[in-house]
């Protein structure tokens, strides 16, 4: 997120070589990031964030189990700041609110990302086995939601993984098919709400387009005429301007108002 003077990477899951790459493609020099706020320990979460640390100076900030659990990762000379879920806390221009999830990790966050200076609010919920009343309300009136979309429920069970990690991805620990997301975003809705970004994919188990027809369907279906993206794996999702999106999408007519 950039917001005022103050860039923030929510979790860094690839290599430090290819974060490096992806922020040059945005045009963002590694030593302008303020900090790497962690969600979770899952490899796809943490890849980069020793390394990319202790070479650019980079604050991270994840909570004591977290960071335990990140041992292997971390060598002791990365400057680590503790954050507690439900106690909001202040990088820069942007106020971090961060929530807990359900998911299988020692100690998963969620996270809304306030604009200080404009009030903007973006919601990064990936790695959700389930919506909770917690999860809801922290998202409730977001401007941008990072959304998951991790699967198609068809293609997961028609998959090759083994029967059991089929189990854990479809559990109330686990992650959210296209079908959870959908409900989930309408859930979301409310007239601010200008962008919506699809997350997490499964290269397996999902497709860009499936996951785009399911939640854009439910979405239209009940008026919402925002941006809808997906985030693809290969490379970085280009920067979105809250205030451009809004403008270009025009009013929202929300049936469910
Ligand atoms: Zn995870
Ligand atoms: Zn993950």
């Amino acid at each position: 997120m950039w917001a005022g003077n103050t860039r923030v990477l929510v979790d860094a899951g690839f290599s430090g070589k290819d974060l490096v790459r992806r922020l040059q493609v945005l045009e963002v020099e590694p030593d302008d990031i303020h900090g790497i706020v962690v969600t979770h320990e899952h490899g796809d979460h943490i890849r980069g964030i020793g390394i990319f640390a202790r070479r650019y100076g980079t604050p991270l900030y994840m909570t004591e189990p977290t960071r335990d659990a990140c041992s292997k990762m971390l060598k002791g000379t990365e400057t680590v700041h503790i954050y507690r879920p439900g106690r909001p806390f202040n990088l820069g221009d942007i106020r971090v609110e961060p929530f807990l999830t359900v998911h299988d990790a020692v100690d998963p966050v969620g996270l809304a990302l306030v604009d200080e200076c404009t009030g903007l609010r973006l919601g990064v919920a990936t790695d959700l086995g389930r919506p909770t009343a917690q999860i809801r309300h922290a998202l409730a009136v977001c401007d941008l939601l990072i959304l998951e979309s991790n699967h198609d429920e068809v293609l997961l069970h028609t998959s090759d993984y083994p029967p059991s990690v089929r189990r854990r991805i479809a559990s109330s620990h686990g992650h959210l098919s296209n079908q959870a997301a959908a409900r989930f975003a309408v859930e979301l809705l409310h007239p601010r709400l200008a962008g919506v970004v699809l997350a997490h994919l499964s290269r397996e188990c999902n497709r860009p387009a499936l996951a785009a027809e399911v939640v854009g369907a439910a979405l239209k279906h009940a008026g919402w005429t925002g941006h809808l993206e997906v985030a693809g794996q290969d490379n970085p999702t280009s920067l979105l301007d809250v205030e451009e999106l809004r403008y270009l999408s025009g009013p929202n007519q929300l049936s469910l108002l």
